[in-house]
């Protein structure tokens, strides 16, 4: 699940020079959680690849506790430089991989909690994405109210959830729009976002969920949500 709010390719890209230095993986386990850190061309600094280390640990297991005990013990964070993007998250020699750009993180170096994100998408686990069972703005959305309620670094690295909604804010927008919905949804409705979760991993989300959980549709919803500011 790419995270779509930076595709840019970098221009400069090629002209950072990476220590061709081969980096040994790393593994630690904490709470039940393995990890494997590769970064084979050495492109990450060690202080970013150690709060990247840090900030997974402190998350994806409470993450993985609270919404799925089940969710994969054993995780890659892979650091490629060929991949474009932010960062992904998708199954490499059959484990659970984030990958991230280390160019990302060149640029940003407190946007650690970037693995927050990706963390829950593993957490997530759905079936499907972009689907109706499992509509991508809704699963963005959680992975970003994760990151709000779970990150470590979000206020360092710039990032917050919008508290005002502007009107092209819509409760399809995904990512942190959505995220911030679903907090005050979470808010008025306790246990909104674990049924949204449950329903999404089972391929049963149907957009009825809304109703049978808070009394009202979605666009009313968002009504009540965006009329109060
Ligand atoms: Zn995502």
């Amino acid at each position: 699940m790419r995270l779509r709010r930076c595709l840019i390719v970098p221009v400069v890209a090629a002209a950072l020079a990476f220590p061709s230095a081969y980096a040994a993986d790393i593994q630690q386990t904490r709470d039940g959680v393995t990890l494997t850190y590769q970064d084979q061309s050495g492109s990450t600094a060690a202080d970013v690849r150690d709060r990247i280390i840090a900030t997974f640990f402190a998350t994806y297991p409470r993450q993985r506790h609270d919404f799925h005990p089940s969710a994969p013990s054993s995780v890659r964070i892979v650091m490629d430089p060929s991949y474009d993007g932010v960062a992904y998250v998708g199954e490499k020699e059959k484990s659970a991989t984030i990958t991230i750009n280390p160019r990302w993180l060149v640029k940003h170096p407190n946007d650690t909690d970037l693995v927050t994100h990706e963390g829950m998408h593993i957490v997530q686990g759905y079936p499907g994405y972009a689907s109706e069972q499992a509509p991508s703005w809704l699963v963005e959305g959680i992975a970003d109210y994760a990151r709000d309620q779970y990150g470590v670094a979000n206020a360092a690295g710039g990032w917050a959830l919008p508290t005002q909604i502007k009107p092209e804010h819509k409760v399809d927008s995904g990512y942190r729009v959505t995220g911030a919905f679903l907090k005050w949804g979470e808010a008025a409705h306790p246990g909104l976002v674990k049924a949204l979760d449950s329903a999404l991993r089972s391929g049963s989300y149907t957009p009825a969920l809304w109703k049978e959980h808070t009394g009202e549709d979605l666009s009313a919803l968002w009504k009540d949500y965006a009329g109060r500011q």
